[in-house]
């Protein structure tokens, strides 16, 4: 006999999105609840990698057609992958270990590179009437009978079995229950963009940089830049009306520590896309003028800075009613591309540990701990490879500063 449950998810990022269609493949009550307007809202990265792992996660949690048609959207591999310092010159003995961008040495997948918004698309592929927009969380509370009523800006609320946080590294679900464990600030920080290919990048751009995945090892900083070229006769097929197009790109992001670029440490940093520019401009003036071109052709609004923070410790949540999942429980340092494929794989565990309640095999408090000891012992893992791969990028961890 199965147990009538109705799911909570406060979040529409790839973790939240992953773990909804996880549980309407297995036929469970859900909604999900986004804050922001669309999916499009916010230019929120540009690229994702998505591992062995991530992909594990999508297939299991999405229909064998929609996994399929993901991986068609994805940018087509890069022809080559160039490890470079800031001439330009080739570097030989540099890595990190957490990427894998051919089958050397496994039977893993190699990374895909997809399109952040694309995933998205993909994922809310069939679960429109169950995604709410708009709607921010404002509280929640627990009921005599075990249920959690959340509620939200809009006066609206929603009586969930269980409430799953899936709302980011600046999660009001983990603020309200646990102000002490907001991710810390590394003092690190983190400068991206996108520049769509133009006669003006093909011909002011090194041509080593325009087909492959490069990372430029600079002073205690380094920038990764990667060739986002997409199959458009792919990409299309009847799925195609929710899937925005997308022009091919170069996708690029530095990081490093905030001494790196200029900047000290109890400075305000540059949130606009001119003084964002003008730092990048500063920071890269000694680089071989073909690398420079790339930042200076990225447009103003394509820019964005961040500070690198990390979790410390997962927290443990101490009702079985509510559980996190991503960002939202172990934000990491963006330096080994971990984040994303974390929350797909905890979006995964959690559709099936939600599953197992469903068919009546566990209770909910034996199937949340068993969920919250599995995401401990792997995406605490991916945090500290994330610090690692930090170390190996800019020669610094990104551990807690304080
Ligand atoms: C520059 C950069 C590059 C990166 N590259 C990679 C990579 O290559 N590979 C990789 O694996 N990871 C990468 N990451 C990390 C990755 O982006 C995150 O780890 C990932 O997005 C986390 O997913 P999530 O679903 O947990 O949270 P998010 O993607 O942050 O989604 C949370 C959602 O919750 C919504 N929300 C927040 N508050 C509320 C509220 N109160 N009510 C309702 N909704 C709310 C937000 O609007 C958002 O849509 C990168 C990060 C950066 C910054």
């Amino acid at each position: 006999m199965t147990t009538s449950l109705h799911i909570c998810i406060i979040g529409a990022g790839p973790g939240g999105l992953c773990l909804a269609q996880g549980l309407r493949k297995h036929g469970i009550s859900f909604e999900v609840v986004e804050k922001d307007a669309a999916l499009a809202s916010r230019s929120q990265g540009y690229r994702l990698r998505i591992d062995h792992t991530g992909q594990t996660a999508l297939a299991a949690c999405l229909p064998a057609d929609l996994y399929d048609y993901f991986q068609r959207t994805c940018a087509l591999p890069s022809a080559q992958v160039n490890t470079l310092n800031t001439q330009l010159e080739t570097l030989a003995d540099k890595w990190v270990k957490d990427w894998r961008l051919d089958k050397t040495g496994t039977d893993a997948a190699p990374d895909l590179k997809a399109d952040r918004l694309a995933l998205r698309e993909v994922l809310l592929t069939g679960l429109q009437e169950h995604v709410h927009f708009n709607k921010n969380l404002s509280d929640y509370t627990e009921q005599a009978n075990g249920k959690i009523l959340a509620r939200f800006e809009d006066g609206s609320n929603c009586l969930a079995d269980i409430l799953v946080a899936a709302d980011g590294i600046h999660s009001r679900v983990r603020a309200l229950r646990f102000p002490d464990l907001t991710p810390q600030d590394t003092g690190s920080i983190c400068i991206y963009g996108k520049t769509a290919y133009s006669t003006k990048i093909t011909v002011q751009v090194a041509a080593e940089l325009q087909n492959a995945t490069t990372i430029i090892f600079a002073n205690e900083m380094a920038a990764v830049i990667d060739a986002m070229k997409f199959d458009n006769a792919k990409r299309s097929n009847t799925n195609s009306g929710l899937i925005s197009p997308v022009s091919n790109y170069l996708y690029w992001a530095l990081i490093g520590k905030r001494s790196s670029f200029g900047l000290q440490t109890d400075q305000p940093l540059p949130a606009t896309g001119l003084t964002i520019r003008n730092c990048l401009t500063q920071t890269t003036a000694s680089w071989a003028t073909k690398l420079q071109t790339l930042f200076q052709l990225t447009p103003a609004e394509a820019l964005a800075l961040l500070p690198v923070r990390t979790a410390r410790t997962m927290p443990v949540w101490d009702t079985h009613r509510i559980t996190a999942l991503g960002d939202a429980s172990h934000a990491m340092s963006p330096a080994s591309g971990l984040g994303a494929n974390s929350a797909l794989y905890d979006a995964a565990a959690l559709a099936n540990a939600i599953r197992q309640i469903h068919a009546g095999a566990i209770t909910i408090k034996d199937a949340i701990r068993n969920y919250e000891k599995q995401v401990r012992q792997h995406s605490f893992a991916a945090v500290s490879a994330s610090q690692e791969g930090s170390t190996q990028l800019f020669g610094s961890e990104d551990r807690p500063s304080d």
